[in-house]
């Protein structure tokens, strides 16, 4: 028996398709595969409300049959996105082969955001995969993405997980599931990508269009709007990436295809937060070379974007010559303002709220002895955003003197410099050994708790008015041989 109540208008659905109008060539019809037992797993409650959806009649056992993807909610029209990408640095086709787009789902303020299931079963675009996911990733991804919300970056986010009752094979066996993600847009340079591939100019000027109109739409008048665009999406891309190093965050796979045009972080593979700092960092088990490094990452997206910018080309000007220097001229400035965003908000770290010319190497002279020392990145931040101003480790003695010097320069209060720095610090961050603490539980003994507990303290991490040592103090041993996993 089917309640139809869950899959209508009743319970919030409002799913548009202004992604299926674009050319054929950018997606392909999908159905989802059957799972023979859905159980839900985890519900999103505040983000549900947000995008207009009644919990209060998604969150139960029958909605398993949505969410596992046996059920499509009314008005779903199922697609699967093709595009390309560079993956670690090669040239590949892709596409969704193992995700699909319901629709876009129009909130109650009249935002637009793609509904989008992963592990849904194959696709065209699945080559030798099987389309399915296991449950570990996708409540890690889960878990992390519903943490980057919280700490206030642009991030695609989980509105559901259920498990379809399929059993994979990985390295291990795994209960195969299913993750509802929500995105401003799956758009990825590896859709430019695709476009520019198959040498279609039509559709990849109608591909550049809709990504303004959905995503910069302040651009649409603009005298050279790709230009803009590109402009813009450069931007974007240096503040996300500069937030990121902010938190100690590493996204671990940032191929050309999990980068989204609309700035949000999107496809958690093999992230993880840094611990002791080093900018070294690297936890995917397959990344060798260091090529998705922490400090890597702003390069990188630099060399992700002069991708995007290569497809653009036809666009910027008739002539090859002047629309690569125009490209270039944009790429260009993605170092500036990455430079610029970070340092601004490094001086908001440590309280600063004038500008000295000095403050690059205040804050470059922490971040050595903090290596040096393997300092852990969010404990001595969070120390040094005590009222006490606590010194986190001997080695900053001398550095802590110069910043209290540092800090009677400019006009604010004690309490003022306390507030900036713990709206700025985390408290609290997805620990990889709480992670995996919680993914044990949850997938070989069922046990949801340790995951909605670990969920609930990572929703308020500037708290800094809460003790919870458990949750912050970084593990004791193993954490420089914590490896994460792609293709999960
Ligand atoms: P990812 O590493 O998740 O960014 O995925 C890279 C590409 O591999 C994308 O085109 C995915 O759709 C595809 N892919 C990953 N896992 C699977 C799978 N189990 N079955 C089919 N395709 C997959
Ligand atoms: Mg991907």
């Amino acid at each position: 028996m089917h309640d139809t109540l869950l899959h209508s208008a009743d319970a919030g659905w409002h799913l548009e398709h202004s992604y299926a109008q674009l050319p054929s060539l950018f997606h392909s019809e999908a159905e989802p595969a059957q799972a023979p037992r859905p159980n839900l797993t985890i519900f999103n409650h505040p983000l549900a409300k947000s995008l207009g959806l009644k919990a209060e009649v998604l969150d139960t056992a029958n909605a398993a049959d949505i969410f596992a993807s046996n059920r499509l909610p009314d008005g779903a029209k199922p697609l699967a996105q093709a595009y390309a990408g560079h993956q670690y640095g090669h040239f590949t086709t892709l596409g969704d082969g193992r995700a699909l787009l319901l629709g876009e789902q129009i909130t109650p303020d009249g935002q637009r955001f793609d509904i989008q299931f992963k592990g849904s079963g194959p696709t065209e675009y699945s080559r030798r995969g099987d389309g399915l996911a296991g449950l570990g990733p996708m409540l890690r991804e889960y878990i992390i993405s519903e943490a980057m919300h919280a700490l206030g970056i642009p991030t695609t986010r989980s509105l559901a997980v259920a498990t379809t009752g399929v059993t994979i094979f990985r390295q291990t066996r795994q209960p195969g599931a299913v993750l509802t993600r929500v995105a401003a847009s799956h758009i990825r340079v590896g859709t430019f990508e695709w476009a520019a591939a198959h040498q279609d100019k039509v559709a990849l000027k109608a591909l550049a269009d809709y990504t303004i109109s959905r995503h910069y739409p302040n651009l649409t008048g603009e005298k050279e709007p790709y230009l803009a665009f590109l402009q813009a999406v450069i931007e974007r891309q240096a503040r996300l990436i500069a937030q990121w190093l902010h938190v100690g965050f590493i996204h671990g796979v940032m191929n050309t295809d999990n980068m989204a045009l609309s700035g949000e972080t999107i496809d958690y593979g093999p992230c993880a937060f840094m611990n002791a700092y080093d900018p070294a960092t690297v936890f995917s088990s397959i990344d060798h070379q260091g090529r998705y490094a922490y400090d890597n990452q702003a390069p990188i997206a630099q060399w992700n974007l002069a991708r995007l910018a290569e497809t653009l080309l036809p666009l910027l000007h008739p002539e090859d010559k002047q629309a690569i220097e125009l490209a270039n001229t944009a790429l260009e400035s993605f170092r500036s303002h990455f430079d610029q965003i970070w340092l601004a908000g490094m001086r908001k770290k440590l309280g600063l709220f004038n500008e000295e010319a000095a403050d690059k190497a205040l804050v470059d002279d922490l971040l050595e002895t903090m290596r040096l020392h393997q300092a852990d990145f969010t404990n001595t931040f969070r120390a040094l955003s005590t009222p006490e101003r606590t010194l986190p480790i001997a080695a900053l003695k001398t550095w802590h003197e110069q910043w209290t010097v540092r800090l009677t320069r400019q006009p604010q209060t004690a309490v003022e410099v306390t507030q900036r720095m713990q709206a700025n610090n985390p408290a609290f961050i997805p620990r990889n050994h709480k992670v995996e603490e919680a993914l044990t539980a949850a997938v070989e003994h069922q046990d949801l708790n340790i995951m909605k507990r670990l969920l609930t303290v990572l929703a308020t991490p500037y708290d800094h008015s809460v003790d919870l040592p458990e949750y912050s103090t970084p593990e004791t041993e193993g954490a420089e041989d914590y490896r994460t996993y792609c293709g999960t």
